[in-house]
């Protein structure tokens, strides 16, 4: 087994070179399209508007038949959906509502409440400028230009200015296939009772939450027992998957039998991370070209070396731009210790003052085996490799939780 120690940041990148764009899509209606990832680029086949319409309810005139504090005659009407056929004369003026097409004559549309109507003579009382609240053809989109850039995720927004260009249907990345598995002799599934020396499964929950998504079809192929057998045999069935991750079995203690078995099955290698928690990692191709990622037990390790690795590789694959972590700077409310030489990724908790000023608490103790340290976090206390702790009051980076949210 090599020893490579890898900086978080080396580690990504080795990540990342060895992972695919998916280049595989399908075309779906529009509503079963919500939350894909878009294959193409998609341009506007029309405008939109497709005309030029009211931005108001009011009246519809041309503005040079005001002059001299005229009043206009109300002449016809022009509503949403049932355009004004009607014959016009000079100082003429018709009603319009918010939406309706402005006949070609007219030129400014002023605001009811503008104005004063007795019989069918219109007062305009506030004179709006030529040309207001008109909406111009193609002011939303224009003809050819374009609308949802590829790799962007369709969100309501999206899905709502592709039908606003009158389109149906829209090509999509299939959904990645994914296969997780945990390896344990000590592990259980919740619902049974422990025996002495066995604990609950929690890191197969932890990742199909992780991994839920509408691009993603999960596959959860269970347990796997602590022996080349049974790990060679889910090493298999894997193989179906575009990515496989399994959790546990790469520290140390785990690595020889786990090594033999990954070697058979692919090109896979094991790096000592200097980060904390996750600092054991494994990750590679298996022969059948399924990305492998094999994550600490631990399960605080598990989520961090998720959000920082396997989340990146996904958003690659699916042909998503890679987008920074959200940082920010907090006062530290505790001291914080830490040794030099990891990178670590402590739980913390940020709130704001009333006076507008962050300031982050930890979660207690930090050990990777501490789930509740993450679920009663909404931060990461990003600290340095070279750092050598924190007093109460010092400025730490924090990465908040909602720089992970809708990542893929
Ligand atoms: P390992 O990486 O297999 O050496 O496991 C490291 C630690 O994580 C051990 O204390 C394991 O019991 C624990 N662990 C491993 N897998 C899981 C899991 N799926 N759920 C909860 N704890 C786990
Ligand atoms: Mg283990």
């Amino acid at each position: 087994m090599s020893n490579d120690s890898l900086t978080a940041e080396a580690a990504l990148q080795k990540i990342l070179d060895i992972t695919p764009l998916m280049q595989e899509y399908e075309d779906l209606d529009l509503v079963q399209a919500m939350g894909r990832i878009l294959f193409e680029d998609v341009k506007a086949g029309m405008d939109s508007p497709p005309f030029r319409n009211s931005a108001m309810d009011g009246f519809a005139f041309r503005h040079c038949d005001l002059s001299g504090g005229r009043a206009l005659r109300l002449n016809g009407k022009s509503l949403a959906g049932h355009p004004s056929t009607g014959l016009r004369q000079d100082g003429d003026c018709i009603r319009i509502t918010t939406g309706a097409m402005v006949p070609e004559w007219a030129d400014t549309v002023v605001m009811q409440e503008n104005t004063n109507l007795l019989g069918d003579q219109l007062h305009v009382t506030q004179v709006p400028a030529k040309g207001d609240n008109i909406r111009e053809a193609g002011t939303n989109m224009r003809h050819g230009e374009l609308l949802v850039p590829a790799g962007d995720r369709l969100g309501a927004s999206q899905l709502a200015v592709l039908g606003s260009a009158g389109l149906t249907r829209v090509r999509v990345l299939r959904k990645l296939r994914v296969v997780i598995f945990s390896t344990g002799d000590e592990l259980v599934d919740p619902g049974s009772s422990l025996k002495a020396g066995q604990i609950y499964d929690s890191n197969r929950l932890l990742l199909t939450g992780l991994l839920m998504s509408p691009s993603i079809e999960v596959l959860d192929l269970g347990i796997c027992a602590d022996d080349k057998q049974s790990l060679s045999k889910v090493m298999q069935e894997a193989m179906d998957a575009d990515i496989a991750i399994s959790s546990g079995g790469v520290s140390v203690g785990d690595a020889d039998f786990v090594k033999e078995v990954l070697d058979q099955n692919g090109k896979l290698s094991m790096w000592k991370i200097l980060m904390k928690p996750g600092r054991p990692l494994s990750a590679g191709v298996l022969n059948s070209g399924t990305r492998f990622f094999g994550l600490p037990g631990n399960p605080v390790s598990g989520i961090v070396t998720f959000k920082l690795f396997v989340i990146p590789a996904i958003r690659k694959m699916l042909g998503m731009e890679q987008i920074p972590l959200l940082t920010m700077q907090a006062r530290c409310n505790d001291a914080l210790s830490k040794d030099p030489g990891r990178q670590e990724y402590q739980r913390g908790i940020l709130s704001q003052s009333e006076e507008g000023e962050w300031t982050v608490s930890t979660t207690g103790l930090q050990d990777s085996h501490v789930l509740t340290s993450m679920s009663e976090a909404n931060c990461f206390i990003n600290l340095p490799l070279a750092s050598a702790g924190v007093a109460a009051g010092e400025t730490v980076q924090v990465i908040p939780f909602s720089s992970f949210n809708h990542q893929f």
